[in-house]
């Protein structure tokens, strides 16, 4: 029997995909011992800090991830930083094998005039904020105005056209941080623009996704019908087509089709507009938008544009990969072949194929790097883990302290009605986790 030492760095849905990966790999001749590695205090990755609050389901995976963490063999090492407290160097040496499963956390820029404007927020900042991750608690954001503009047309865009949509009072019961949650109780905002640079036929968003929009209580949604017949057009010209992109146009045109509450609370996605400048002076003020079309299967720009008056923009536009000294990132990914970054380290999840698909797709790609590792294993080493690497008094918060904090957040939630309240102060989580 070989027992092999592996690092995972990060504890999202990609960190524990890979776990879960090793421990059903486990047979007679081969066992691992599992360090997961994360910086923050907290595990859970975008599970806890980025998935939207007014979408719980979605974060019932977290129960899959601790069933996992219960597995002998098993251990948690929240609270320390790869390449401030721990060197990639140090812990290729000290593994057999280290998987970097660090996701893509920078926000990608759009390179447009006005893009450094106060309250031009990326969703890399946005997101975090309203979801209490304690880096993120000092972002600020003004929701005094009527309009909002959100650029891109992904899942992202929509969750946080949503969050600023939805009537707060909807948010009460979610695990959104008390003082983002001030902030949308405050909000003037009642128009919403989701602004897509391509046409429908090619938005990003999932049909799930779309689906929920018409059941919003108290906000109404608005596609122009116009723009998803001309897209339906276009897609039936292309010949056969994939079944995901038909989905999409039928939940996009029954969002188009439903009948409106009339409310005053708005959420508009707009199609073939790309962002050309943000004007104010200081503050956001308003985004000019060049008019795209559809020519010959390609979206061209038009002499046209169009403005919106706005007092918000978040750019949901995608995420680069964080850069690791000694790690390489090629188009925003850590440069690897099929999972394999250099000797005895892989990447897996976001950080390896970009910022790409749900939670469940990183499933079957740790999966595969599983099986790469196995091919590739040698001798085991003979080292101490993590342990022997810190600085003697490093306070790691390890599974049990995960659980105290665990713990304490969920009966902080039991009493006000919520899944949870998050604390968000670092030194109060270390302390949690370390008592
Ligand atoms: P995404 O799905 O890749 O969407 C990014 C959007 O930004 C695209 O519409 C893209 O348009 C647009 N964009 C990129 N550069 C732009 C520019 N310079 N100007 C204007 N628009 C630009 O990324 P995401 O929304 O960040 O989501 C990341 C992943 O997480 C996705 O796979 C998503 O499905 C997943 N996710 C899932 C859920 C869920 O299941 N509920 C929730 C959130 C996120 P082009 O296509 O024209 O480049």
């Amino acid at each position: 029997m070989k027992q092999y030492k592996i690092a995972i760095v990060g504890a999202g849905p990609a960190g524990y995909f890979t776990a879960q990966a090793l421990q059903k790999a486990q047979d007679d001749e081969i066992t691992f011992a599992i360090d997961m590695i994360e910086r923050l205090p907290t595990p859970w990755g975008l599970v806890r800090s980025g998935v939207a609050p007014d979408h719980p389901k979605i974060k019932t995976v977290s129960k899959v991830f601790e069933k996992i963490a219960k597995e002998s063999g098993f251990r948690l090492f929240a609270n320390v930083e790869l390449g401030k407290d721990i060197s990639l160097k140090d812990l290729r040496e000290a593994y057999d094998a280290v998987v970097l499963a660090t996701g893509s956390t920078i926000g990608r820029k759009l390179g447009i005039p006005g893009e450094e404007l106060s309250n031009c927020i990326s969703a890399a900042d946005f997101v975090p904020w309203y979801n209490a991750h304690p880096d993120f608690t000092n972002v600020s954001v003004d929701l005094d105005a009527d309009t909002a503009v959100v650029i891109g047309a992904g899942n992202v865009a929509m969750d946080i056209a949503r969050m600023l949509a939805l009537d707060p009072s909807e948010l009460e019961p979610t695990d959104t941080a008390s003082y983002a949650l001030e902030i949308f109780k405050a909000s003037k905002v009642r128009n919403v623009y989701i602004c897509g640079r391509r046409g429908p036929e090619h938005a990003a968003f999932t049909a799930p996704e779309l689906r929920d929009l018409p059941k919003l209580e108290n906000t109404d949604v608005y596609i122009d019908s116009d723009q998803i017949n001309q897209a339906v057009i276009r897609v039936d010209q292309m010949g056969e087509v994939e079944k995901d992109l038909r989905n999409n146009l039928e939940a996009m045109r029954l969002i188009a089709e439903h009948s409106k509450k009339g409310v005053d609370r708005k959420l508009n996605i707009n199609f073939l507009a790309a962002p050309k400048e943000i004007k104010g002076s200081g503050k956001v003020e308003e985004v000019v938008f060049t008019i795209n079309e559809v020519k010959d299967g390609k979206v061209v720009a038009t002499d046209n544009t169009f403005t919106i008056k706005t007092g918000l923009v978040v750019t949901a536009i995608g995420y680069d990969a964080v850069e690791y000294p000694g790690i390489k990132i090629e188009n925003g990914r850590i440069a690897n072949i099929a999972g394999h970054v250099e000797h005895n380290i892989y990447v897996t999840g976001w950080a390896k194929r970009g910022p790409v698909g749900v939670i469940g797709t990183n499933k079957s790609d740790s999966s595969d790097v599983v099986d790469l590792i196995i091919e590739n294993l040698k001798e085991p080493k003979n080292s101490t883990g993590v342990e022997g690497l810190l600085k003697s008094g490093h306070e790691v918060i390890d599974q049990v302290g995960w659980e105290k904090i665990n713990a304490s957040e969920v009966i902080s939630g039991e009493l006000a009605g919520k899944p949870r309240v998050k604390e968000v102060d670092w030194k109060r989580l270390i302390s949690l986790g370390t008592s």
